[in-house]
């Protein structure tokens, strides 16, 4: 019997995990897609005249068991993955890539769309109005208006697409579990902290091999670049963490890049857009290129002053300390650390002892419940995909069932790296039914060892706290239509609740609820909660400069027009190439370094190393969906630096200030624009003073 084509029988209806057997994928696709089209079928040859309740509405509700399987498919893909799911994702991805945009391009049913939204919209809600507009951009923009030849142009594009950024992912994923530095000698891990060196231990026990082994993994990597003493060992990690996809070998990057960029100012260009950002960004906050550089322009000027004398200082400190000439790329971590505590007298490993993993996950709890008045019950009957996985009943004030909540800490061969939050379950209205959302946060932090428990680095602490915003995102939706409800936002504001929720980080209140030593059970000190407030700003204008960099990064490949040309820009025109590919098209021919360097001109500071590189590795925009937004991360700082401010007024746990965040944010979702639902909550537009003066760079 295959689980996704039955009711789950399950508490609160999860997902029923151990039921689900690899094979029953493909054929609940399959049958998903054959389901979808059926009932779209229906919609279109309905005699009636259109409504928004039988387009819109009946639009927004098929597709039933497709959201099942690919809900709990593509979660797994990135939690929990292996050789079989992969080539699972390499099946279904054309299957889903080709029904959507038969979906898309359905002239019945985007006549009929059409003919709603050029109609009398004065009986809809906001809304329907919203859904009704992101229902015919989302055909206008998927080629609607195309001629048969150049949708199935756009088709084929489309296919090619979704499949290159798969390998693109595969490839980065591949190229980390591939590498490990294998050491046997202690002496090669001087400076590690005894924590690192444990941890380093077990993972060469669970391999069967002597001695210690350091990872890509971020848990292994970072501490390793931060406090090992041997520079040619650092030197080493640096260039396998840089030179992920940019090797001599079948996991190359590359080619996949140029493809992949070209491809989308190719589909851009098809449907009249100058190129891919100009795109992405008409469904924005910062509605083009030109706002979204001279953001990055005006931060980066800020900034930049502060970064050059931030970097003179930390050639200077490590010149004084090891007589090194020049700095490099895989000193930076090892010396600000070293600088760092020699400034602030902290470190990561000192802080750690106070941040147990379970006592953060409650303080996080009882600090939602400060605010929100929710309250998190920890449930051992639900069903997991993995033994790590820990799930709690979420209810409101009144003790109403408000969401089931997943947490899946710890790093494991088959995960992807990093952290985030996602839904097995979105939140909607089922007539008069409220069907209450299923959240996860995912994430790669500190494991326990034989000797200790998970003990995070402040820098987990804020990530932990990060994705429990975009989670509060989600449990607290109050929406009709999952398509607009939760964290279904505009992606430069999506960020906001995630990074407001970091702020709770840095106040003695806030920290007083959970930080407390493994051992002995006593609060943080005080002198250490000031500490990390004023070392949060250390190297605030280097920091800063490398997400302008990352942004601009972005922004480049992404503003090229698919004459290989940047409009407006002094970087001289690229050459193309046409190539035999499934799709006829000229791909941009450079060199994708090259042009990674050209994009960072006047913002990196260390001698260049060949052999690495950001692009090729750049998950986030060439594999998830960040492609044109990774300036988010910095616009959505402007607003939550901007919205913490009104919490600093009244009180952090101003019960007032988080209702109105709570109704005009969080619950409101996507249903109205962005600007429109920050101004209801602060009264006004975002300020960027907030930031500048919270990052010291005023
Ligand atoms: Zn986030």
């Amino acid at each position: 019997m295959n689980p996704f084509f039955e009711t789950y029988d399950t508490i609160f209806g999860t997902i029923p995990f151990t039921k689900i057997n690899i094979k029953h994928y493909v054929p609940a696709v399959t049958k998903g897609i054959e389901e979808a089209k059926a009932e779209v079928d229906a919609l279109v040859s309905n005699a009636d005249a259109p409504t928004f309740t039988n387009t819109i509405g009946a639009l927004e509700d098929s597709g039933e068991t497709l959201t099942k399987v690919t809900s709990a498919f593509f979660n797994l893909n990135s939690a929990e993955t292996n050789d079989e799911m992969q080539a699972i994702a390499q099946e279904i991805s054309p299957l889903l890539t080709a029904h959507g945009n038969e979906v898309a391009m359905n002239a019945g049913l985007f006549a009929k769309v059409k003919a709603i939204f050029e109609g009398d919209q004065s009986n809809l809600t906001t809304e329907q109005k919203t859904l009704l507009e992101k229902s015919y951009k989302g055909f206008a923009r998927n080629g609607a208006n195309l001629n048969e030849a150049d949708k199935e142009k756009l088709k084929a594009i489309d296919t090619k697409k979704a499949q290159l950024s798969l390998t693109f992912g595969e490839n980065v994923l591949k190229e980390s579990n591939a590498f490990q530095m294998h050491l046997t000698n202690e002496a090669d891990l001087d400076g590690l902290p005894d924590g690192i060196k444990e941890a380093a231990a077990g993972m060469a026990k669970a391999k069967e091999l002597e001695g210690w082994l350091i990872t890509l993994d971020y848990p292994s990597y970072i501490p390793f670049m931060t406090y090992s003493t041997r520079r040619d060992l650092r030197q080493k990690m640096h260039r396998a963490f840089g030179s992920k996809g940019f090797q001599d070998n079948e996991n190359n990057n590359e080619d996949v890049i140029q493809e992949l960029v070209s491809l989308r100012a190719e589909r851009a260009a098809l449907l009249g857009y100058q190129s891919h950002a100009h795109y992405v960004l008409e469904e924005r906050m910062a509605k083009s290129p030109s706002i979204v550089f001279d953001f990055l322009n005006n931060i980066q000027e800020k900034a930049l002053p502060f970064a050059k004398k931030e970097f003179e200082e930390l050639s200077a400190y490590a010149k004084k300390l090891d007589g090194i000439d020049q700095l490099q790329k895989w000193d930076s971590g090892y010396y600000s650390e070293k600088l760092k505590k020699e400034k602030f007298a902290i470190d990561d490993e000192l802080l750690r002892p106070y941040f147990q993993l379970e006592r953060v996950v409650a303080g996080v709890f009882k600090a939602a419940k400060k605010l929100f008045g929710i309250t998190f019950h920890q449930h051992t009957d639900i069903d997991l995909y993995h033994g790590d996985v820990q799930t709690y009943e979420v209810k409101d004030e009144n003790g109403k069932h408000l969401a089931v909540f997943y947490a899946d800490f710890f790093p494991r061969a088959g995960k992807r790296q990093g952290a985030w939050m996602t839904s097995f379950r979105s939140q909607k209205r089922i007539e008069d039914t409220d069907q209450r959302p299923h959240v996860s946060i995912v994430c790669n932090f500190t494991k326990p060892t034989e000797t200790k428990p998970s003990l995070l680095t402040f820098n987990e602490v804020t990530t932990l706290f990060h994705e429990f915003g975009h989670a509060l995102h989600g449990m607290l939706a109050k929406g009709t239509y999952a398509s607009l409800s939760g964290t279904s936002v505009y992606w430069d504001f999506v960020e906001l609740p995630s990074q407001l929720m970091e702020n709770w980080c840095y106040e003695k209140d806030c920290l007083d609820l959970f930080a407390k030593h493994y051992e002995t059970g006593e609060n943080i000190p005080a002198e250490y909660i000031d500490k990390i407030k004023k070392s949060s700003n250390f190297m605030a204008g280097m920091g800063t400069i490398r997400q302008v960099g990352l942004g601009k990064i972005d922004m480049g490949w992404h503003s090229i027009n698919s004459k290989g040309q940047i409009p407006n820009s002094k970087t001289a025109h690229l050459s193309s190439k046409p190539v035999q590919s499934e799709v006829e098209l000229n791909v941009i021919d450079l060199s994708v370094k090259a042009f990674e360097t050209k994009q960072l001109e006047g913002l990196d500071f260390y001698p260049e190393v060949k052999e690495t590189m950001t692009s090729t590795s750049f998950s986030h925009i060439f594999q998830g969906g960040y492609s044109s937004g990774y300036y988010s991360y910095k616009w959505a700082e402007v607003l939550d630096a901007d919205a913490f401010e009104a919490f600093l007024e009244k009180g952090i746990f101003d019960r007032e200030t988080a209702k109105s965040f709570q109704e005009n944010i969080l619950s409101a979702g996507g249903t109205e624009h962005p600007s429109v639902l920050y101004k209801r909550f602060r009264g006004r537009d975002a300020k960027s003073d907030a930031l500048l003066k919270r990052a010291g760079l005023v």
